[in-house]
């Protein structure tokens, strides 16, 4: 189901704890029931007859367990014969004459009425709304979540499976629509109809449905894979053609999820509208959909799609546990997402699914109030955040891990191997091991069974000329969020880049911290980029893009905006953002500290000449899109600054980045962007200022700058200072000498951006500073 976010912050933080948490479906196999059910609804009572065909799984079995939730039981009938039973609102206990035995089979039928209830998060349970009745199959407080037993007897939980009838009575000018297919309609010719319906295929109690409105039928049909499958959406008169126009593209979403995931296997393809307006639920070929947003518009597609694909992930084959759910939901967040691709194209399944990526990643610790793995999954949180978005980020990472083919493939036999049965995230693991040949131990220990992330980085790079090609080794390293091990049996792609716009992209597989690998290249590269397809949904989020023209970019999930104001060809730029603190200074600065949180990294090529201001988001919110970026660290944005270095060899130096913003969020604004990394730093100034400035760190004046006619460089000492000067793509163009307090001219070849760093004669750095050659 898709529910609301809003009602996890405001219902999650108190559990009630109602009734016991027992596996009844160790006791007893339900293989139908058959509800009898008056529904009436302006006495918001419903009122019959469950009638369970249901096999003891035990010998000497001396009574039958329920769940029943706040009703009341009339009687109750073994085989016609009536007998005693136990009921404590909670859990019916019925009890036989003499014990049953393994195997024995029994007709449990029971009598009752009442008002049934809802969960105490407000999602889930049996509504009464005008004129409408409806049940959501799942409540999202109460323990545990299935909630069949608020409207009839039965084995609540994940593992039970039956088939189903449904009778349900109701005044005469209303409809009832269930589970499965409409058999007959009964005029019982007192002002009621009877509505049968039969669901062949076997489910477990919280999918089971009823819908009483006055409805109408918007039939189709759909030709699939290997049948003809009709498709019912009831919904109010009168919404007819907006329901035609909003669900315009169900059948081309139902042939993808058909060719990837395999034939659909239900007997009808089915929504219901209610007047429910925080979420849908997949109820089986009967999935229950807010009328409110079937609008005539397309704005709620991905919602159909997410409650259609559970027909797949969730309904044919349902996790084993309220600590599985990622293998419902996970999955059928993924689907919502994958479908973009098949009906769209690539680049808005993978901008959806980074989305979905960056928000668990920003707000799942705050959305759950903790951070959790995805398997074992608290049941106050089953719900949350993690579960569904990172539930669906760790299958996009599975899906690059094996790849397209092999994936798909396995995904297939999957949902055909556990059709009509239970899947834990073990089973789940054992089989892509065993159906792909890919050992998946390390996998699942990593993205499923710890909680946190890992994060992979392009350190360093090395490059020998061999004949006419270039060995290239690369240096990957790995650290961690929230975790304290580290991932193994990695595949991390890596894309190399020269300035001429080569790019060749290899895949580094290493275990643990460090990995390396050496491949051959028919260019030098300059540049290397991790997972610039964003592959992986480690502690990164990141954006690519190629820049023309003058315009304002905002890399997507990186909080960071380049303002191109002038650019002679195209730049190529990677903008990651790390969720994980950058580097810390190899050199203290005192009274400077940095960030803890995130750090930016850019990467890529940029023409000879170019105005580009950057401008990276600051904020300490606590709600909205940017919440708890910096908060703990933000103490004082006064002091906030932006620390530039170029790699992982140099040293954090200071920019001259100046502030747009409150003290709660703004900007850092950067004149000119460049290659490198760039943390936010907290700069007590008034300590750096009492320090005694060392004889090295006087300052070295640049003048003029900028300047169209060369830079002086001048120190005030009397020793000899190297420098180097890098152009705005890190290459180092130039170097050079500064000999006591003569000063050196140096005249740039070509305009553009340049970086001097400054060496003592150790090869320590000393400072660093940026100078703009105009034309
Ligand atoms: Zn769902």
């Amino acid at each position: 189901m898709i529910k609301q976010i809003l009602f996890l912050i405001l219902f999650i933080p108190t559990i009630i704890l109602r009734g016991q948490i027992i596996n009844h479906s160790d006791t007893l196999d339900i293989l139908n029931y058959n509800l009898n059910l008056d529904i009436d609804i302006s006495g918001q009572t419903i009122q019959g007859i469950a009638q369970i065909t249901a096999i003891s799984q035990v010998d000497n079995l001396t009574y039958f367990p329920l769940d029943l939730q706040g009703l009341t039981v009339d009687s109750v009938f073994i085989n016609d014969t009536i007998c005693n039973f136990l009921y404590n609102d909670t859990l019916l206990h019925i009890l036989p004459s003499h014990v049953y035995h393994l195997t024995d089979t029994v007709l449990l039928s029971v009598y009752y009425h009442g008002h049934p209830g809802i969960d105490p998060s407000g999602w889930g349970g049996f509504y009464f709304s005008g004129t409408t009745a409806y049940n959501l199959g799942v409540g999202f407080q109460d323990i545990p979540h299935n909630y069949g037993r608020v409207w009839f007897p039965c084995l609540d939980d994940f593992n039970d499976r039956a088939t189903y009838d449904f009778h349900i009575t109701t005044a005469d000018n209303l409809v009832a629509v269930c589970n499965g297919t409409l058999i007959e309609t009964i005029n019982n010719g007192n002002g009621t109809k009877t509505w049968h319906w039969i669901l062949h295929q076997s489910i477990p109690s919280y999918l089971a449905s009823v819908a009483v409105s006055n409805y109408v039928l918007v039939p189709d049909t759909f030709y699939g894979m290997q049948d003809t499958i009709p498709i019912g959406i009831y919904v109010a008169s009168g919404d007819s053609a907006q329901a035609v126009a909003s669900f315009a593209n169900l059948k081309q979403i139902l042939a993808g999820y058909e060719q990837y995931f395999g034939p659909y296997q239900w007997e009808r393809i089915g929504y219901v509208g209610v007047p429910f307006n925080s979420g849908a639920m997949e109820h089986a070929t009967n999935i229950a959909y807010p009328a409110v947003v079937i609008d005539g518009t397309s704005s709620y597609e991905y919602l159909y799609a997410h409650e259609l694909s559970h027909h797949w992930f969730g309904n044919y084959l349902t996790c084993a546990s309220a600590e599985d759910m990622w293998i419902n939901e996970g999955w059928a967040v993924f689907a919502e997402a994958f479908y973009h691709e098949f009906l769209y194209d690539k680049a808005t399944y993978l901008s959806y699914i980074m989305n979905i990526h960056a928000n668990a990643i920003h707000m799942a610790q705050y959305d759950d109030g903790g951070i959790y793995p995805l398997y074992p999954m608290p049941q106050n949180v089953t719900y949350g955040t993690t579960t569904y978005q990172k539930g669906a980020s760790v299958v996009h990472t599975l899906r690059n891990y094996l790849g397209d083919s092999l994936f798909f493939d396995a995904v297939r036999a999957y949902v055909s191997n556990f059709a009509l049965t239970n899947v834990s995230s073990y089973d789940l693991r054992n089989f892509l091991t065993a159906y792909t040949g890919v050992d998946m131990t390390d996998f699942f220990n990593s993205w499923v069974f710890s909680p946190g992330y890992p994060h992979f980085s392009v350190d360093s790079f090395s490059v020998v000329p061999n004949g006419g090609n270039f060995d290239v080794t690369v240096f990957i390293r790995q650290r961690l969020r929230d975790r304290t091990n580290f991932t193994n049996s990695n595949r991390t792609e890596v894309t190399f880049s020269d300035d001429s716009w080569h790019f060749q992209t290899e895949t580094v597989n290493f275990s643990g911290e460090f990995g390396q690998a050496t491949f051959s290249l028919n260019f030098n590269p300059t540049h290397a980029y991790m997972d610039l397809e964003n592959k992986i949904c480690d502690a990164r989020t990141s954006d690519s893009k190629v820049i023309s023209n003058a315009a304002t970019i905002p890399f997507h999930n990186t909080y960071l905006t380049l303002y191109v104001n002038q650019i002679s060809d195209s730049a190529f730029l990677q903008v990651t953002h790390n969720w994980i603190a950058p580097d810390t200074f190899k050199q203290e600065i005192p009274g400077l500290y940095l960030t803890d949180k995130r750090y930016w990294k850019v990467e890529g090529i940029l023409p000879n000449t170019f105005n580009i201001t950057a401008r990276f988001l600051y904020s300490k919110a606590t709600t909205g899109s940017y919440a708890y970026l910096d908060n703990g660290f933000l103490t004082s944005p006064d002091s906030l600054v932006l620390l530039y270095r170029r790699n992982s060899a140099d040293d954090w130096q200071i920019t001259n980045a100046y502030k747009q913003g409150t003290s709660t969020n703004g900007y850092l604004t950067l004149d000119t962007i460049m290659i490198g990394e760039y943390a936010f730093g907290i700069w007590n100034r008034t300590i750096t200022i009492r320090e005694k400035m060392p004889e090295d760190t006087k300052p070295i004046k640049i003048f003029p700058n900028p300047s169209n006619t060369g830079f002086y460089f001048q120190q005030q000492k009397k020793s000899v200072t190297n420098f180097k000067i890098f152009n705005a793509s890190g290459k180092q163009i130039f170097s050079g000498q500064i000999i006591g307090e003569d000063s050196y001219l140096w005249q740039p070849d070509v305009p553009g951006l340049y970086l001097v760093s400054f060496f003592d004669s150790k090869g320590k750095i000393i400072t660093k500073k940026q100078v703009l050659a105009t034309e």
